[in-house]
């Protein structure tokens, strides 16, 4: 059974980018035909527009030219999304890591490191203890000192005192 015969009129330009492209590659008009229908098939969803009233755009975007560099445009575009997808998704799985194999950094304006806390502070393995810039105090201490407090505080309170 013989497959279905198309018969259509195509405008002078397009005509002459067809002859070219028959020209340029040596394909077959069929062939350029079958290849450019079934792409465009692919690629496109229908717009719901009557094939009778074709817009400017919808004609320009229909030649097999305009296609090719429309989709070669697309393709170079998610390419580049796929590169900015890696190297973020990269990024994201060596700075933890990264973090890990060096002491974040504190604020030197306002820590410094000093000689080990009475309480054994050690930053990040240093062997010493991160201590205020203008008096020198841990603040670790600090903390550790003032929950003393408060467990002190409430615990008179519990006994009545
Ligand atoms: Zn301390």
């Amino acid at each position: 059974m013989p497959s279905p015969r198309f018969t259509v009129r195509v405008p002078d330009a397009l005509a002459a980018q067809v002859q070219a492209r028959i020209h340029a590659t040596g394909a077959t008009f069929t062939a350029l035909v079958q290849e450019a229908l079934a792409t465009y098939l692919a690629d496109t969803v229908p717009t719901g527009i009557p094939t009778g009233m074709p817009t400017p755009a919808d004609t320009r975007a229909g030649t097999p030219r305009a296609l090719q560099e429309t989709l070669e445009a697309l393709t170079r575009r998610v390419e580049a999304l796929e590169q900015a997808l890696i190297a973020s998704r990269q990024a994201a799985d060596t700075l933890p890591t990264g973090a890990d194999s060096r002491p974040p950094a504190y604020d030197p304006t306002r820590y410094r490191l000093g000689g080990l806390c009475t309480r054994g502070h050690n930053y990040q393995g240093t062997g010493r203890t991160l201590r205020r810039v203008p008096n020198g105090a841990c603040p670790e201490c600090e903390t550790a000192a003032q929950r003393e407090r408060r467990q002190r505080y409430h615990a008179q309170r519990a006994r009545g005192q």
